[in-house]
């Protein structure tokens, strides 16, 4: 149920393959491999890949490694297990480091035509000759060495003869230009740090405005979609690739970031809840990762259906968390068998049920669903309902179980509350109840009503269970904040420990279920054990949110 709704960039390729312009698109997903994707990166995979899959182009899966004291290889194959999991399959897989050499070609090229200088500014002085918006920057000094000398410096910077950030490698563009990002740009640092991909090769590495727009024209990509804040960066982007003389021009096209209530999207926050414990690793289910959200339990199915339903625009916006939930309760509403389990269990005995004996009763997996089936669920003397299913002093309209009222039990019979069982300290601990045989469920009974019906499950024919329930881990307002960390929600957890029918012994790790009244839950691959299943809830099973 793929919508190719219509938007400015696939307006952009329609124009191009029209007019000619391209025979077929090339688009590109680059992550840098400084850590795990995110659902923003989901955005930009479903638009890369489905761009060109519908103009029968191909998408390269690029990593734009040029940084090589925050990379690692642990993130590369993180980044290409969720890209795959999400459902997309790259036509190339491609290093930017591969290209150092050209890259450093380029540069060369680049000196020869009086167009890149070596500087001995350091980053504070580069930083205060650059000028403001309102200021033209100051040229460095170092600004007319002859090409000969720039040579020679540029090679021994290669060679390791200087230490880092002693000399960088700048475009000679124009110091009085209104967009600052002209106004001589560093397009080599020297850092000598050992490369996840290249190792010891290289102790200089190419700046982000230089590298990418090489890395795009090398790889032929026609149509290079990054986020807006890149947008003041585009004539610099054309500038590189026209003056390194590169055969192919891609186009930049900017879309808007995407960001969620209550999430923080940066990998550089995202880095820091892991490094400071703050929750289990990258895959936590609170996190806005793309393995974190499979772990909580969302399908490919249903991110990729957020992504194409919040769309491609030029302005930024955020989006509320509950469009998110609306699509994984979506997928799953057809998908997860149904099935019950009580999350903070309270005893009922039923004392007019025979001791010792158990019954099967049948009930449907899927009410949305008839090919679902139906499945058989103990019921004896002693089942469990849920605590909160019980008051001793209701309010009206109140029509769970209180002393002397009937409710119905999903699936089972009616049973009245006829004693209340308390522990010394006055908490109510076991409910002795009556049942009526003959309102079995599918009996067709019709001699009176009740208004409540309960989930249960059977104390003695039943497996214990964890269930970890999720709160939003970054409080309201504070998606932005620089102190987020200092704001972390504490109730983002809760941990239960209740009881799951019998059936479920077979679940494996990433199976989901609708528990009956509680919402989706997954099963959680971590921390199940063979003898105890974890469910993580995906999500309630109401919200107030509509498309
Ligand atoms: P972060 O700030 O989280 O590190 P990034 O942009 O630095 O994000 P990259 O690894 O460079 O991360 O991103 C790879 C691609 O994903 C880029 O093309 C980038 O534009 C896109 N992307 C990253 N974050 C978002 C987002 N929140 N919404 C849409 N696209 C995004
Ligand atoms: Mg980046
Ligand atoms: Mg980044």
């Amino acid at each position: 149920n793929k919508t190719t709704s219509s938007n400015f960039i696939r307006n952009i390729v329609i124009k191009d393959l029209e007019s000619g312009k391209h025979k077929e698109i090339i688009t590109r997903f680059p992550p840098e491999p400084n850590g795990y994707l995110h659902i923003g990166h989901a955005k930009a995979i479903v638009l890369n890949f489905e761009l060109a899959d519908e103009f029968k182009g191909k998408t390269n899966l690029r990593f734009d490694d040029t940084n090589p004291t925050k990379e690692d290889t642990e993130y590369v194959e993180s980044i290409k297990e969720d890209v795959k999991w999400l459902g997309f399959d790259w036509d190339n897989l491609y290093f930017a480091s591969d290209y150092f050499e050209e890259m450093y070609d380029r540069a060369v090229l680049l000196i020869k035509k009086g167009k890149a200088f070596v500087c001995d500014l350091n980053a504070e002085e580069i930083r205060a000759h650059r000028g403001t918006l309102t200021e033209p920057g100051k040229e460095s000094p170092y600004r007319n060495r002859s090409v000969e000398e720039n040579l020679d410096l540029f090679e021994r910077m290669r060679n390791g003869e200087f230490k880092d950030g002693v000399k960088v490698l700048r475009a000679k563009i124009d110091m009085s230009s209104p967009n600052i990002n002209m106004r001589d740009p560093v397009i080599y640092r020297i850092v000598h740090a050992h490369h996840h991909n290249t190792g010891d090769k290289w102790c200089i590495y190419p700046m982000y405005d230089y590298a990418h727009p090489l890395e795009d024209a090398i790889e032929d990509i026609t149509h290079s979609i990054c986020t807006l804040e890149f947008e003041d960066h585009r004539p610099l982007y054309d500038w590189v690739v026209r003056e390194c003389e590169m055969k192919s021009q891609p186009q930049q096209i900017e879309f808007a970031r995407l960001n969620v209530t209550n999430t923080v999207m940066s990998k550089r926050k995202l880095k820091l809840l892991v490094d400071e414990g703050v929750v289990d690793g990258w895959d936590d289910p609170r996190m806005p990762t793309i393995a974190g959200l499979r772990r909580k339990g969302y399908t490919p199915e249903a991110l990729r259906n957020f992504c194409r339903e919040i769309g491609v625009a030029k302005n930024n916006s955020v989006v509320d968390e509950q469009m998110l939930e609306h699509f994984i309760r979506e997928d799953l509403n057809s998908k997860a068998p149904r099935t019950m389990a009580v999350l903070k269990p309270l005893k009922v005995v039923i004392t007019n049920y025979p001791e010792g004996q158990v019954e099967m009763l049948d009930a449907e997996n899927n009410p949305d669903d008839v090919t679902a089936g139906t499945r058989q669920i103990p019921f004896s003397r002693e089942i469990y309902v849920e605590q909160e299913d019980f008051m001793e002093n209701p309010p009206s309209k109140y029509f769970r179980l209180f002393p002397g009222n009937e409710v119905r039990l999903k699936h089972a019979y009616f049973i009245k509350c006829e004693e209340v069982i308390k522990d010394s300290d006055g908490n109510v601990v076991e409910l002795r109840c009556t049942y009526d045989q003959e309102t079995k469920s599918g009996s067709g009974f019709t001699g009176r009503k009740v208004k409540g019906t309960l989930h249960w499950v059977d104390a003695n024919n039943s497996m214990p269970a964890e269930f970890r329930l999720y709160e939003p881990l970054i409080l309201d307002g504070q998606e932005e904040s620089d102190n987020f960390l200092d704001n972390i929600n504490p109730n983002s957890l809760e941990i239960v420990e209740g009881f799951v029918e019998l059936n479920m012994k077979d679940a494996k790790p990433q199976d989901k279920f609708q528990l009956f009244r509680h919402g989706y839950f997954n099963v959680d691959p971590k921390n199940t054990t063979n003898g105890k299943l974890v469910f993580n809830r995906i999500v309630s099973l109401k919200s107030s949110f509509k498309l």
